[in-house]
């Protein structure tokens, strides 16, 4: 039986994290994969607890189990710690790090049900339905990096190996595959010696991938189409930074924060987790959006455990309840069903079953 480990963390981390085990328990009963849940402990309620963001235990707890779950980390109770032990630094960041999680996965699909919430205008992102991935533990962010005297400068290097490159744009390949086959390498070949290596690279591999059509974009073009005309993109496979930028830049086009998967991934191992913070404006409220986790259990199912069809079942059952007019207040209208963050858990488990 996989083993799931639970990492709450802080805040609302706490309250949507139950909601998405509950999702996932619902999914799978009766099924003949089930799946075995653990928890531990990260962020400020491991410093609180236990002296340190990510304490050994949780870090042997992680590389033991199958895949991960976690809520966010963070708050303002340990904002005045060094940078170094604080919950985002010396937990999240270090997690990723240690477990070697290379490709960051975001979907952004527009639920038709949410298309006012966006900033954009609706026949832009009525359609939308992406998948941004991007490096995550290589280039400028983990170069050589440092500062000189007279002049007084600094600088970070940006260097890729061709293997981190192979990997990451593989999983594009394959994930471009599975869905409708259209691959967007974005770089900045014009200007980056190691975006035409990255160039080169992909476009080598390309011919062990017939189906899938591998188009290339410069960063700054990709920002504008994002915009523009988003529906355009199936699979965008990109570097650490741009990456970093674009992600948050598509979050956008799916109307809200609080609906915002993710998946990280190193191979063998995922780690899922919402794309927001840990809210503390709104934390111990139950108001808490909780179907960016939820969904994020999804991709657990997809990504982890080869269970498309109750990754689907999961998404579909989201899509349910919107469509049924339940909003959690962050994406609540007039005349909107408002629930709080364990009812709308509860609406997702109800649908699972209709
Ligand atoms: P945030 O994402 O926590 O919140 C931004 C705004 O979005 C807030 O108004 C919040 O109420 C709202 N929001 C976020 N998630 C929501 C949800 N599920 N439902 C309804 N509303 C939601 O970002 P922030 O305020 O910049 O950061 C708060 C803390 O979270 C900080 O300590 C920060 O470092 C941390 N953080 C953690 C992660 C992570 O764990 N991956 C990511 C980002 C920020």
């Amino acid at each position: 039986m996989p083993d799931v480990l639970v990492l709450p963390g802080d805040g609302i981390g706490t309250e949507i994290t139950p909601e998405a085990v509950k999702v996932l328990q619902a999914v799978v009963k009766g099924r003949s994969t089930s799946l075995n849940f653990n928890y531990g402990l990260i962020g400020g309620a491991a410093i609180d607890e236990a002296g340190k963001a990510l304490p050994d235990e949780t870090l042997a707890a992680a590389q033991a189990a199958d895949a991960i779950l976690m809520g966010s980390v963070g708050g303002p109770k340990w904002d005045t710690l060094p940078a170094g032990e604080r919950p985002e630094l010396g937990g999240l960041l270090k997690i990723r790090k240690a477990l070697g999680l290379y490709a960051n996965i975001r979907p952004v699909k527009m639920s038709p049900m949410l298309v006012d919430a966006s900033t954009l205008r609706p026949e832009v992102v009525k359609d939308v339905d992406l998948v941004v991935l991007r490096e995550l533990t290589g280039g400028l962010y983990f170069g050589e990096k440092g500062r000189k005297t007279d002049p007084a400068s600094a600088y970070d290097i940006l260097i890729y190996s061709e293997e981190e490159i192979r990997r990451i744009v593989e999983l594009g390949f394959q994930m471009a595959g599975k869905r409708r086959g259209k691959l967007c390498s974005v770089d900045k070949a014009n200007v980056l010696e190691s975006s035409r290596f990255w160039r080169e690279i992909s476009s080598e591999m390309a011919k062990d991938y017939p189906d899938v059509e591998l188009t290339h974009m410069y960063v700054d073009n990709a920002a504008m189409q994002l915009i523009r005309q988003p529906n355009q993109f199936d699979v965008i496979v990109t570097e650490n930074m741009f990456g970093d930028i674009l992600t948050d830049l598509a979050s956008m086009l799916g109307g809200s924060i609080g609906m915002m998967p993710s998946a990280s991934l190193n191979g063998t191992k995922g780690l899922y987790e919402p794309s927001h913070g840990s809210a503390p404006d709104i934390a111990g409220q139950n108001i808490a959006n909780p179907l960016a986790t939820i969904l994020s259990g999804a991709l657990m199912l997809r990504y982890s455990f080869d269970m498309e069809e109750e990754a689907q079942m999961i998404e579909r059952a989201v899509e349910a309840v919107l469509a049924d007019g339940y909003r959690t207040p962050d994406l609540a209208k007039p005349g909107d069903k408002v629930l709080g963050t364990r009812e709308m858990g509860n609406a997702v488990v109800e649908a699972l079953g209709s």
